[in-house]
This record gives structure tokens, sequence and C-alpha cells, in this order.
């Protein structure tokens, strides 16, 4: 255990930043899921010190497409914001769906160190979320699962968990290693200021 205080949103974000601009063959925009306008206003809040990020935009750098659920998930996600910054809680929702797209667990197409850093994330924005997954279920299982279930898709292979043979793939505290070593920019403290309004820790 460890009395450190959870990281920050600074932190947070500029892990993911760092991630997706590392991205290959796409703009940040289309890897982060929002467009150049809310780019710059999250690089603004979060990451000050890199706007040389938005310089190597191309000019009409834009979200890019989506995938076939991704405006499912990034509905699901709005129902369970916390009010309590909108404007970070809109860059997450769009952040998330489009990560979700990726191969890994969540966390670590995010460029988090973690899953608790995750969980900070979606606990910090997405309380009633993490409450919902009480049973601390993968989270791209669980909310793939939690559509699923809304339109009467059968998903799972057994009435209960504890019999399924899936157990596995669906809990299991989504073990492994960050996928790249933590950009500089991510593990930065040095660049971070506080966010304005938003309170965190
Ligand atoms: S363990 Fe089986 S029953 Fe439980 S959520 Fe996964 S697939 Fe569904």
């Amino acid at each position: 255990m460890t009395d450190e205080p959870p990281p920050s949103d600074t932190t947070l974000f500029a892990r993911v930043v760092a991630h997706a601009a590392q991205d290959p063959g796409r703009p940040l925009t289309a890897a982060l899921g929002l467009d150049g306008e809310a780019v710059a206003r999250l690089i603004g809040r979060f990451l000050p010190h890199r706007w040389d990020l938005l310089r190597e935009l191309p000019a009409a750098a834009d979200s890019g497409d989506d995938a076939i659920e991704e405006a499912d998930v990034r509905g699901y996600l709005a129902e369970f914001r916390a009010g309590r910054d909108g404007e970070v809680e809109a860059w997450l929702i769009a952040i998330l769906a489009r990560r979700m797209r990726e191969a890994n667990h969540l966390w670590q197409d995010l460029g988090l160190a973690g899953r608790h850093e995750l969980n900070t994330l979606l606990s910090r924005h997405f309380p009633r979320l993490v409450r919902r997954n009480a049973a601390d279920m993968k989270w791209k299982k669980f909310i793939y699962r939690e559509l699923c279930q809304r339109d009467g898709i059968l998903v799972c292979k057994s009435p209960n968990c504890s019999v399924c043979c899936d157990f596995a793939s669906c809990f299991g505290g989504e073990p492994g290693e960050p996928l790249r070593s933590l950009a500089t920019i991510g593990d930065d403290r040095n660049g971070e200021r506080p966010a304005a309004g938003a309170g965190e820790c």
C-alpha cells in the first residue's frame, strides 16, 4: 500500500496525449477522437508546454471517422458523467470511446501506467459508472456487455458469472505492462499547473 495521492488529471491527460501522439498513421485529433479546437483546449489546460503537438497537426485535422459502435459508447458514458467538470468529462467521453477500439486493455491503450490510473479517472469523473461495475469487470468487457444488453443481444455464455467458462476473460484485473515507457511529457510534473476550476487532487 502506498499513501501517495492519486495522480492528478494533469498527469493522466499528459500520459493519454503523449501516447496518442505516437499513434502511427493518424493525427492526434483522430487518435483522441477530438476535433482540433478541443485538442487545443486540452493542451492549453493540461500540457501548455507542448504546443508543438498542435503545430504537427494537419490544417483541417478533425476527429476522424467513428467506428460503428462509437456513438453508442459515447452516449452510454455520458449518462454517468459526474457533472463536476463538463469540459473534462466531454473530452474523456470522446477519448475513451475512441481508445476502446484498440486491441489491448483500455488502460494500456490510453497510455496509462496501470489500471489504477484508469480507475482514478473514472472514479473522479464517472463515479456512478465505477459503482455500477461493482464486480470490477474488465472495463471494455463491462461497457460492451452493457451496450449489448441494452440492445437485447445475448453475449454471455452463462446466466451466472460464477459458473461461466469465460470468467477469466471478463474479470481478472487487466494485468499487463504499459504499452510504452511513459513519455516524458506524461511524467513531467514540472509542467503541471492546476486545472482551472477542476478542484482535482
Ligand atoms: S463471466 Fe460469463 S456470464 Fe459473466 S459477464 Fe463474462 S461472459 Fe457474461
